[in-house]
């Protein structure tokens, strides 16, 4: 079997059952099984196919078919420069999300010194720990709710060499996290309760605590509008991401006279996604 004619097959088999991308997911899979970057199986489609990794292959695409993220099967996703570990304890980090990030470097570069930052619903920790990575000074706080959540993320930290300037911490709300902190940025989970039962099966396997934003989705959003005040330094900023209409419904409803600078930002594909707001410094 050579690289080419089992990215072929396999590629048809998962389109035969509705997967999404089944040429990049085939490959992916293909080059994580034969253990050699992806793009080589582009450019050498006549490697040969060992029969331990055409196993291992087949393993992966019945897992595919069966509708689980790619990220679980490889057990990575890569985020913006680091790689993260995830697996059912967490939401795979999204291309969106590393836009969030960013959004959250610029801010910190704007300021000097020691930094504080909080990743509220840190999940794997991706945001909070690119941003350690990125900021040889800060110290992070990753919040989370999940127990399982927050130990992956704390199996993040420590593989990536960041364990020592983090602080984990369980908690449900901003509002038992002593502050005040340089920034508070944030990807909560903000999808409609009602929308939830609709989602597609590889969204559906991730835990339901990290989709889930009750009524209107924005629970956890408007919590964070609330208590960051009192969690921030002055001219500290919160960041988070949202949905669709959601963040020009929660900016409009952050009161000028608690923020200033208040904006909303595109993602890549247009969707006003990201809610930046400082605290007045009055
Ligand atoms: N902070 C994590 C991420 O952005 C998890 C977010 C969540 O569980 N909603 O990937």
């Amino acid at each position: 079997m050579t690289a080419g004619k089992a990215l072929l097959e396999a590629a048809a088999r998962l389109a035969a059952c509705g997967v999404d991308e089944p040429g990049p997911n085939a490959q992916w899979l293909l080059a994580d099984a034969m253990g050699v970057p992806r793009l080589r199986l582009l450019s050498e489609p006549g490697l040969p196919v060992e029969a331990a990794a055409l196993r291992k292959f087949k393993k992966g695409l019945v897992l595919k078919e069966q509708g689980l993220p790619l990220a679980y099967i490889l057990g990575w996703q890569d985020f913006r420069d680091i790689r993260i570990k995830v697996d059912k304890r967490v939401l795979v980090p999204r291309p969106e999300t590393e836009e969030l990030a960013g959004l959250a470097a610029a801010f910190l570069r704007t300021r000097s010194g020691e930094l504080l930052a909080l990743d509220y619903g840190a999940g794997s920790g991706a945001i909070g720990l690119w941003l350690a990575k990125e900021f040889p000074a800060l110290r992070l706080k990753a919040v989370e709710k999940s127990a399982r959540a927050l130990a992956c993320a704390a199996e993040n930290a420590a593989a990536l060499g960041l364990a020592g300037r983090v602080e984990f911490i369980k908690a449900s709300t901003l509002e038992t996290v002593a502050g005040p902190v340089d920034l508070i940025v944030s990807n909560p989970p903000y999808i409609p309760t009602s929308v939830i039962p609709g989602l597609a099966p590889e969204v559906l396997s991730e835990p339901r605590v990290a989709l889930d934003g009750g009524g209107d989705g924005l629970d956890i959003a408007w919590m964070l509008v609330r208590l960051a005040p009192s969690k921030l330094k002055k001219n500290g900023a919160l960041i988070m991401e949202l949905g669709g209409a959601q963040a020009k419904k929660i900016m409009a409803a952050m009161p000028d006279a608690v923020w200033k600078e208040k904006r909303t930002h595109k993602d890549l594909n247009g969707i006003e996604r990201f809610v930046f707001a400082v605290l007045n410094d009055k």
